[in-house]
């Protein structure tokens, strides 16, 4: 550990490209070992679980048993499909995953060939120069060849919650961790200040690799909302399950054969077990996960994809989020604009040539160099020797030069009380400037290192403008039922000028929408107060102080492009392009992952219902059971379980951001949920024992009879998924193409349908009797009832709603 390769490094260039590769191949990644993912035979076998597939394994065992063979396979071909089909959905979702994972995993800053560059920490090597500044998190164990006003904070590894202060050099190999001051170490935060530092120690070989011994990865946790359909689903089985009881009591003292009643039993359990809720959620999560991502949107968590669809109240930050953060120098108010323009920049640190930095400091170089002050000349002039970076509560910065000269820039008024030469009405010039919603910057000079008796120079005023895309994010939200609240730093006057052509001053009600000088421990405030009010947070952040925040919203968001790793790490969802309409995007998708799962939860429901009710109230009246076990595993593996994977893929409709958020303790299933689940069940029901019960009355006979209800119940679920795509809008008003997948696995299902009635190996299987072509229409058309009355029942409502 201790044995810094720092002989085969120089500092100042880094490692070769070539060389770098040739030791991550030799050494292996940087990385902390992790529980491997779960092989493909796993997942497979995975499917085999769970209530329902034991029933069925037991059904097959049974029939095997009693020579029915054909049972036996059909019912074994069955469970084989259900888990193919589960395999492959889950291995699509936890694919899409491990790419969006690796999207947000750590990245660290590299020397390499002379240049700085972006690399994934995972690729960082011994040997190689870490570029380190505030807000970065330790790629790996590094010893420390270049610090300025370096502080880290080390509770990760040491418990202690002070930041540490770092030096370069002088750190004995073998002290303590708490007292080797020339070393940073791999997982902890840089708190201010910036730094080389050569690495020594990757992976497991680290300080934190030693604690951290393995990690598991997290990807298997439930959301919560997994958690409460499971929930929904045992009492439902539960429900079930007494229902079979009923159902068998009444076969036996009808003194059925014990093997009819055990095998009506399990075909009543597969009827009403609804397996696929937990399935349809997780995969409803991913595609989610997936189509935030096309709006830019990384979801580090997986909940955040449901929290989303609540969120109430977002807490953005103004610059380079609600605005473009590409800045420019618009008005100076100063007696010697070059003078001013000088000290300015002696005071900044970005590299404008490589156009890296902060965007304010860009800008006062930019316009600096245009009448020829140039940071490098400054520097090679007057090379600095002290440096206090900005910092976001102080507001302000300084660089102490060869000179002798400390050039400080920063908020006016943090400025003013350091300041014993004032030109004469500065406060007014600066308010003018913020009125206009410019950013102003004071900047000031004095003698020697210590921040007092400064000259105020004047006064910068640097344009920031609005993002055009935001503005319009802001309204949607309004609509949407979220509120927008700006948090700053900047002042307050031009915080309000910014607001106002945003459109986010409107509060009737008094509440403060707009923060500014904030601090991020004002950020942490604020989201409290939110929160206190019952409302759901979603905050922005990229500073490394925003952490904290960001933890305590209900949904933290880091910028991706500015932002710090610290943010990054600490963070729900990465925005990709900083954009605050990319926010109210994401809230759009979830908003329409929520109801595409509740639709899909209706829709498989409702088959379930129908189902139960068909089969119970046929023995109630003393009928012949309509369906066999058989038929029953087709209709919730084909007509049920494909349509509703469907719907959950299904577009996003433009009226979610038309309502109010979703309240977060709303279950799922409400009794606007309900009702038609249960209603829709009865009309399946009525029309799927009207087929029967006439076949039976025309003596056809009960397989025939047994064919005609299958297929009714059949088509009455297949077209019901059309009227399932929404609650409020027809066929029609959505669009017949919307949701292409959807017409395709119905047309296919339709075909299967119309097809295992007439091969002659499928006719023995689903012992479906002898039905003609004719009969089978019949039943197609008679299936189109509940659909017809449900998109009926949503045209009339929409009527009445508008007069
Ligand atoms: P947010 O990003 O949260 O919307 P902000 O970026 O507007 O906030 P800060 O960066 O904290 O806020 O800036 C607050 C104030 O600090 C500015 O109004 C400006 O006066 C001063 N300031 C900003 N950047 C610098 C800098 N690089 N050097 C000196 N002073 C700065």
């Amino acid at each position: 550990m201790g044995s810094a390769p720092q002989g085969e490094t120089d500092p100042k260039t880094g490692l070769t490209a070539a060389e770098a590769t040739s030791r991550l191949a030799s050494e292996g990644p940087n990385e902390l070992a992790h529980a491997p993912p779960p092989s493909a035979l796993a997942l497979f076998a995975g499917q085999f679980r769970g209530m329902l597939v034991w029933l069925l394994i037991a059904a097959c065992v049974v029939s095997a048993a009693l020579d029915e063979v054909i049972d036996a396979v059909a019912i074994g071909v069955i469970l084989l499909m259900n888990a193919i089909v589960g395999f492959l959905q889950e291995s699509r979702a936890e694919t899409a995953l491990a790419a969006l994972k690796a999207m947000s995993a750590p990245r660290a800053r590299v020397l390499r060939d002379g240049r700085a560059i972006d690399i994934a920490a995972r690729e960082v090597v011994r040997g190689d120069v870490l570029v380190l500044e505030a807000g970065d998190l330790v790629a790996a164990d590094a010893t420390l060849v270049e610090a300025n006003a370096v502080t880290v904070n080390e509770a990760l590894l040491t418990g202690e919650s002070l930041p540490v202060e770092k030096t370069a050099g002088g750190t004995k190999a073998d002290a303590p961790l708490a007292e080797q001051t020339g070393r940073v170490f791999m997982g902890t935060a840089i708190g201010t200040g910036s730094a080389r530092a050569v690495v020594d120690a990757i992976g497991m070989q680290t300080e934190l690799g030693k604690v951290a011994k393995l990690l598991e990865s997290a990807t298997d946790q439930q959301t919560p909302l997994e958690v409460r359909l499971e929930r929904v689903g045992r009492t439902l089985v539960g429900l079930c399950l007494g229902i079979v009881v009923v159902v068998a009591a009444l076969g036996f003292f009808r003194g059925e054969p014990p093997l009819t009643i055990l095998m009506s039993a399990v075909s009543l359990a597969v009827a009403a077990v609804p397996e696929g809720l937990a399935t349809i959620v997780t995969i409803a999560l991913a595609v989610g996960v997936q189509r935030m991502a096309s709006r830019r949107v990384l979801v580090r968590k997986l909940p955040s994809v449901e929290t989303l669809g609540s969120v109430t109240v977002i807490c953005t930050d103004k610059t380079g989020t609600l605005t473009t953060g590409v800045m420019a120098l618009r008005a100076i108010a100063s007696s010697d604009e070059k003078r001013i323009l000088d000290a300015a920049t002696a005071c900044c640190d970005a590299d404008l040539e490589g156009g890296t930095g902060d965007p304010t400091e860009l800008a006062i170089e930019r316009a600096a160099a245009e009448r020829g002050i140039r940071l490098p000349d400054i520097e090679r002039d007057r090379p600095r020797t002290l440096v206090r970076p900005f910092d976001t509560t102080l507001k302000r910065m300084s660089i102490l030069r060869a000179d002798g000269t400390l050039y400080v820039k920063g908020a006016l008024e943090s400025l003013l009380p350091l300041c014993t030469v004032i030109p004469d009405g500065i406060a007014v010039k600066s308010d003018a400037l913020a009125a206009d919603g410019l950013r102003v910057l004071a900047v000031a000079v004095g003698k020697g290192e210590a921040e007092k008796d400064l000259e105020l120079l004047g006064v910068v005023g640097l344009a920031d403008p609005p993002r055009k895309e935001a503005i319009a994010a802001v309204a949607a939200a309004r609509a949407a039922g979220v509120r927008t609240v700006m948090i700053t730093g900047d002042h307050p006057t031009t915080a309000a000028a910014i607001a106002r052509e945003m459109g986010i001053v409107v509060a009737g009600d008094g509440t403060q929408v707009v923060h500014a000088r904030a601090t991020p421990e004002d950020k942490l405030r604020i989201v409290r107060a939110w929160k206190e009010k019952g409302d759901v947070v979603a905050m922005t952040g990229d500073g490394v102080n925003d952490a904290p925040a960001l933890r305590e919203a209900d949904i933290g968001i880091a910028m991706g492009k500015t932002g710090t790793e610290v943010t990054r790490q600490a963070a729900d969802m990465i925005l990709t392009d900083d954009n605050f309409a990319s926010i109210v995007a994401a809230i759009r998708e979830g908003r329409g992952i929520l109801d595409n799962i509740q639709k899909a939860l209706v829709y498989l429901l409702t088959g379930n219902t129908a189902e139960l009710f068909v089969m119970l109230f046929a023995s109630l009246a003393g009928l012949p059971l309509p369906l066999t076990a058989l038929q029953l595993l087709w209709i919730n593996l084909v007509t049920d379980g494909l349509p509703a994977l469907t719907l959950v893929m299904e577009p996003t409709g433009d009226d979610v951001l038309e309502r109010a958020p979703r309240g977060r303790k709303d279950p799922i299933l409400g009794r606007g949920e309900w009702t038609p689940i249960v209603l829709v069940g009865l009309l399946h029901t009525a029309i799927t024992l009207g087929a029967f019960w006439y076949a039976l009355h025309e003596g056809r006979g009960v397989e025939a009879a047994r064919a005609m209800a299958f297929s009714t119940l059949v088509f009455g679920e297949l077209w019901y998924v059309f009227g399932a795509r929404s609650t409020t809008r027809t066929f029609w008003q959505l669009g017949a193409f919307g949701n292409t997948r959807l017409l395709a696995i119905v047309a296919i299902s339709a075909g299967l349908q119309f097809g295992l009635n007439f091969l002659p190996f499928t006719h023995e299987i689903f012992d479906v009797g002898p039905v003609s072509l004719a009969d089978v229409g019949e039943c197609a058309l008679l299936g189109l009832i509940p659909v017809t009355v449900v998109e009926l029942v949503k045209l009339v409502r929409g009527r009445l709603k508008r007069t």
